[in-house]
């Protein structure tokens, strides 16, 4: 029997020890692990010894970002990780134990990187098919999107930890019975989540030289949940020719846990079959997806209990992270430690997995009802999304909430 007992439907067993920044009502920013219903307090774990070099480690543990501790690399990162591990399957309760752990239900968690960079990928098909279908009827996928993992560089200012509030916001749209192609300044009226996921880069790369597939995964330290918040009315009219702009750049929420790609090795799928066989500096062999379960809830103001909106998972993806990678730096652009890659909305096969509002009311035209009789469109001020991702059996459980 291991010292700390960890329930075994907690999304942070022993197989998972994800990092974040946290406080304790000090505002004192630290690093932490998760475990169980608790956090490794990593500068006070620093200090006790417990991974040498005591200054060095106690300095880049008391730190507001994570950036220069995933900087130092996997083989430190890694080491950290095992480090803790032995730390807790230790037979006995070890007398710095008092010391290092903190109840996580204490802790106010923070925003975990400081991101240089984020770009939105593109790569669910099921999700570029439905919102195709509704933007392009006639031409729902166009031909570039089965080639390469579109994508579009975000905006990083905006990213924040989850929890945070976001405002909605206002902007040029256009209302149906007005003027064609005239229109008014508004709040949106088409407020919506996207259910994603995003990894961090862990390693730097050269500007002028390509990642390729083969080494894009030693760039990659973590993932995190990501939504990325959509004005869908702003984005539908600013979007031709250029993209999302003010549609998208108001808000994105990340989860506070970072889950090291160690942890989700033993989830490792194979993808879906690509057609056309990608060109050859976009082939991957072997298990490149995450076997990552998805779930979405809304919860309306005044009412606790939380609706169930979609349940997807990240296997559905049909260009998977190393590919995104590859193909976002073959023109030579480089990456930088802390910058965010997000999956794009991860909608799966049935009407049920779809990753957005848009997607689940069908632009709007059939009503979602909620556990309280009321309906949705799109969402309403005061509305709280809520959504979880988890790989694992009881007990083993590799998740990125809380539990
Ligand atoms: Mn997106």
């Amino acid at each position: 029997m291991p010292w700390l007992h960890v329930s075994s439907d907690s999304d942070f067993s022993l197989q998972n020890l994800p990092f974040g920044i946290f406080h304790t009502g000090d505002h004192r920013p630290r690093a932490g692990m998760a475990i169980g219903s608790h956090i490794i307090d990593l500068e006070a774990a620093a200090e006790t010894g417990l991974f040498g070099k005591r200054r060095f480690f106690k300095k880049i543990f008391a730190q507001a970002t994570l950036n220069d501790f995933i900087a130092l690399g996997k083989p430190v990162t890694n080491r950290i990780r095992r480090k803790v591990r032995e730390w807790l399957e230790l037979p006995a309760t070890p007398e710095n134990a008092l010391h290092i752990l903190v109840d996580r239900e204490s802790a106010t968690m923070l925003m975990p990187i400081r991101v240089p960079n984020y770009t939105d990928f593109y790569s669910s098909i099921e999700h570029a098919t439905n919102v195709g279908k509704m933007f392009r009827p006639d031409n729902p996928l166009l031909p570039n999107w089965r080639w390469m993992p579109i994508g579009y560089h975000g905006r990083a200012s905006s990213i924040v930890v989850s929890g945070t509030p976001i405002r909605r916001p206002s902007g040029q749209i256009l209302v149906a019975g007005g003027e064609p192609d005239t229109p008014i300044y508004a709040p949106s009226r088409q407020l919506d989540f996207e259910l994603e996921m995003a990894f961090v880069i862990g390693k730097e790369s050269t500007l002028g030289e390509p990642i390729t597939v083969e080494n894009a995964e030693e760039h990659i330290f973590g993932l995190v949940l990501f939504n990325d918040w959509s004005a869908r009315d702003i984005q539908r009219w600013e979007y031709v020719p250029l993209g999302p702009f003010l549609g998208k750049n108001f808000g994105s929420s990340i989860s506070p846990w970072i889950v090291p790609l160690e942890a989700l090795k033993p989830y490792r799928v194979k993808g879906p079959k690509q057609t056309p066989a990608p060109l050859e500096y976009l082939k991957t062999k072997g298990l490149k997806n995450l076997d990552i379960e998805l779930a979405v809830t809304l919860t309306s103001p005044g009412n606790n209990a939380a609706t169930l909106l979609s349940q997807s998972n990240t296997k559905y993806l049909y260009w998977n992270m190393a590919q995104q990678l590859a193909h976002h730096t073959v023109n030579g652009c480089n990456v930088q430690v802390g910058d965010l890659m997000a999956s794009g909305t991860i909608s799966g096969p049935t009407p049920n997995s779809y990753g957005s509002m848009l997607e689940l009311s069908w632009g709007g035209r059939n009503p979602i009802t909620l556990n309280d009789g009321t309906t949705r469109t799109f969402l309403q001020d005061g509305d709280v999304l809520t959504m979880r991702a988890w790989a694992g059996e009881e007990g083993a459980r590799v998740g990125f909430w809380g539990g």
